[in-house]
């Protein structure tokens, strides 16, 4: 029997949310415009693919959220109050103890380091001192993380330089330096536009010592840790990791090798000495932030409302009322279109899930901070960080969120940038009726985008939900084309 057909104003976002959960899941949000990404994957890590590095201000939140990471694995989602040294930190569940109390020692640590003109002996030591206070709290539940990716990257260079059949040179000395991290505007990097680079390239004999060179840092890492090592050591070891990784020259090589191995290497393997070394580098450079700003003291730690429990597991309705609520958003389709693309949509979740072993059931940490902001009319930095090294960036829902937000409260909020694998939350927390209907209106022309797409891939048997790599992320320009041909 067929339903009858439901007009639009009966439409709600209860209503629609479930077929965007069921069309958005992975990869779709890149396509849709508008969106309110200050980030994408690779830009904070290598400058000169956008021409210049974000402000020290997106630096410090994304390594705030990256500690927090590394302290709790729990999403956080961080921000800066406007004119005063405090953090927001907002996270789906209460902060652990452990956690605010790391976040807090490290900040006192580093705030030294904030003013210029110690000698530098002393510098040395205050530096050793905050290494040695982030390693002691992150180091226990980083180091599995990092053997297991640290083995197979090995395992992939090594691979790859045995088969590449060239024969070995002998390796290029590179020095140990902060300079060669690429982290921050005063590294005396060449700002300048670079000539071509290739996103990915089989190896050249040149390549041959910078992989040699990336070879015996990544092992020289893995023996220290296996032989106990102090923290210092380790760190150092991390850091000659991380320059040989973010060596330039080197990255569309690694590309080439595998597509993710600079990435795990970077986000994964060195995820302790780059956020170590990151908020190192910000503090010394903090006095240089315009306006000058008080280096960060205090962490406000934001939950969810408590007139919002955590929701269940989204529970999907029947296929007959997704149908339903299609054919009210996109009144173009026929009704069999709808129930294919509803169908697409149901195998497509299912392959997600099994995929990334998730479920939705949550609340997302950038929602939580979002709500935070506009209920309490709070005037932040208008970066919102989400950690860099969890790969967990922003999902659909959150950024559209922020993106009603911005439009419907004149704010200029951004998030780090998309997810493929950020499945999304159950629901989103309440808000004024002005945003709420603005976020209505969206969905629905969202979810007739979305289905559009959809329905090409059914027709023309295109894998719309194919995990998009970063350089899809990347090259995507807000056209609903599917590039996928
Ligand atoms: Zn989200």
């Amino acid at each position: 029997m067929v339903p009858p057909l439901l007009s639009t104003s009966q439409l709600a976002i209860s209503r629609l949310y479930p077929l965007a959960y069921l069309f958005a899941p992975l990869n779709a949000a890149f396509r849709l415009r508008n969106m309110p990404w200050e980030l994408d994957e690779e830009r904070s890590y290598h400058h000169s693919y956008f021409g210049g590095f974000p402000p020290l201000q997106v630096t410090l939140l994304d390594a705030v959220a990256a500690l927090c990471t590394l302290l709790d694995w729990n999403s956080v989602c961080v921000s800066l109050l406007d004119a005063t040294d405090q953090l927001l930190v907002s996270l789906p569940h209460p902060a652990a103890a452990l956690l605010q109390e790391a976040i807090g020692k490290c900040l006192a640590e580093l705030q030294p380091l904030t003013v210029p003109g110690h000698s530098p002996r002393l510098q040395q030591a205050l530096e050793d001192r905050f290494t040695e206070t982030a390693y002691d709290r992150c180091y226990g539940a980083h180091r599995d993380v990092v053997f297991n990716e640290g083995e197979k990257a090995l395992s992939l260079v090594d691979t790859a330089i045995n088969e590449a059949g060239i024969p070995q040179e002998c390796e290029e000395e590179q020095d140990r330096g902060d300079a060669g991290v690429a982290c921050g505007h005063d590294s005396g990097i060449d700002d300048s536009e670079e000539e071509y680079e290739p996103k990915q390239r089989a190896i050249k004999p040149s390549d041959l010592p910078r992989l040699h060179g990336l070879r015996h840092a990544l092992s020289g890492l893995l023996s220290a840790m296996r032989s106990g090592e102090d923290y210092l050591t380790i760190y150092d070891r991390g850091i000659s990791v991380l320059i040989r990784v973010e060596d330039k020259a080197l990255v569309p090589v690694l590309r080439g090798i595998d597509w993710s191995l600079r990435l795990i290497v970077v986000r994964k393997v060195c995820a302790l000495p780059w956020t170590v070394h990151t908020f190192m580098h910000v503090a010394r450079n903090w006095t240089s932030v315009e306006p000058q700003a008080t280096f960060p003291k205090s962490v406000t730690w934001i939950h969810p409302p408590p007139s919002y429990p955590p929701p269940p597991p989204l529970s999907l309705p029947t296929t007959e009322d997704l149908v339903t609520a299609l054919q009210a958003v996109s009144p173009e389709m026929s009704r069999d279109d709808c129930v294919a693309v509803v169908k697409e949509g149901f195998e497509c979740l299912e392959a997600c899930r099994r995929w990334k072993d998730s479920t939705a059931g949550d609340i997302h940490a950038e929602a939580v901070l979002i709500h935070h902001i506009v209920s309490n009319k709070i005037a932040v930095y208008p970066y919102l960080a989400t950690s860099p090294i969890a790969f967990s960036w922003s999902c659909y829902a959150c950024a559209r969120l922020l993106s009603v937000v911005n439009a419907e409260r004149q704010l200029r909020l951004a998030l780090r940038g998309c997810s493929d694998e950020m499945i999304l939350p159950s629901s989103l927390p309440p808000f004024d009726e002005d945003i709420e209907a603005a976020l209505l209106a969206q969905l629905r022309d969202d979810v007739r985008a979305l289905a559009m797409g959809h329905l090409q891939a059914v027709k023309y048997k295109r894998p719309v939900r194919a995990p998009i790599s970063f350089e899809r992320f990347k090259d995507s320009d807000g056209s609903s084309q599917n590039s996928q041909d």
